[in-house]
């Protein structure tokens, strides 16, 4: 069984429609795909037309940014939880909304150096969707500034840029008690992967733990070896779930589907947790 439980569609910043994605996932030989937008889970319904039209299983998620009180981003992936949940609805709602705001003070900051508007983004966003930087960088590469969006995240639009601005995001264990409230499983994203910014340290996962957090993705390809090895003892001590996954993107990140893959038996267990909805098989 091939299990890949990290993927975007055009609902948050990835480049296709859930309908491609879950095609995407049966053509790469994939038995079962979560499809887990950032703040969003706008793209279950057709997601799971189209995995039964393909013959994938879908795990209905989400992933959700969020920011401790030190100022360091976490993604936190949330799978099989109630998506009418009202404390965790109304938490992306406020996100979501605040990202609006956040992209356009960042395009306007931008606006005074490159040739850009607020149109040129919006261009690339689907309607509905959760506006990211991802779609930022879109509009950059339209205007020749950049070349790719991976080129606009070491350089524009990386976190110590002069022109990134933050939104409001929930503390982790918030979003962790949130999701378990909602019959959910929490399973903290790429946890070590410093190239994004900061990485968590002790404290963090403590308040994790101890808010019901599930899981550590573990094998992601922006978790480095060493790192890796750390979670894999973090995960013995304290009993939790590991996975391991692509965090696809369409044509938006290099990652492809099935680079990374989570064990049946871990699978197996995250469809017992999860009480909030159901596998579409
Ligand atoms: P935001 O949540 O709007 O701050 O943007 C962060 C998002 O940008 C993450 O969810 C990533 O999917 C995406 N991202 C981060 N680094 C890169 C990169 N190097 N290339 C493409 N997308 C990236
Ligand atoms: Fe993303
Ligand atoms: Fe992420
Ligand atoms: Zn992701």
């Amino acid at each position: 069984m091939k299990i890949d439980l990290h993927a975007h569609s055009n609902v948050s910043d990835g480049t296709e429609a859930p309908a491609a994605v879950m095609a995407a996932a049966a053509a790469a030989g994939l038995d079962v795909i979560a499809l887990t937008d950032h703040d969003s889970t706008d793209g279950w319904a057709e997601a799971a037309r189209a995995a039964v039209d393909n013959g994938v299983a879908l795990v209905p998620g989400m992933e959700i940014s969020c920011r401790t009180a030190q100022g360091i981003s976490v993604h936190l992936l949330s799978y099989l939880h109630d998506p009418a949940h009202a404390g965790l609805l109304e938490e992306i709602t406020k996100a979501k909304d605040a990202r609006l705001t956040r992209a356009e003070r960042m395009v306007t900051l931008l606006a005074e150096d490159y040739p850009l508007s607020w149109d040129d983004v919006i261009h690339h966003v689907a309607p509905g969707a959760t506006l990211g930087r991802p779609h930022i960088a879109d509009a950059l590469v339209a205007a020749g500034v950049v070349s790719d969006r991976s080129e606009a995240f070491t350089s524009i639009l990386t976190s110590h840029s002069r022109y990134f601005v933050q939104h409001y995001a929930p503390e982790p264990a918030l979003a962790v008690e949130l999701v378990r409230a909602a019959g959910g499983v929490p399973v903290f994203a790429h946890p070590v992967a410093s190239s994004r910014g900061r990485v968590v340290g002790e404290r963090t996962y403590r308040e994790m733990i101890d808010a019901g957090l599930a899981g550590l993705e573990v094998d992601h390809r922006d978790n480095s070896e060493e790192g890796r090895e750390f979670l894999r003892g973090l995960a013995a001590r304290h009993g939790l779930l590991i996975t391991g996954s692509s965090d696809y993107h369409g044509t938006g990140k290099p990652n492809r589907l099935g680079e990374y893959l989570t064990a049946p038996e871990v699978f197996a267990q995250i469809e017992e947790l999860g009480t909030g909805t159901a596998v579409i098989r």
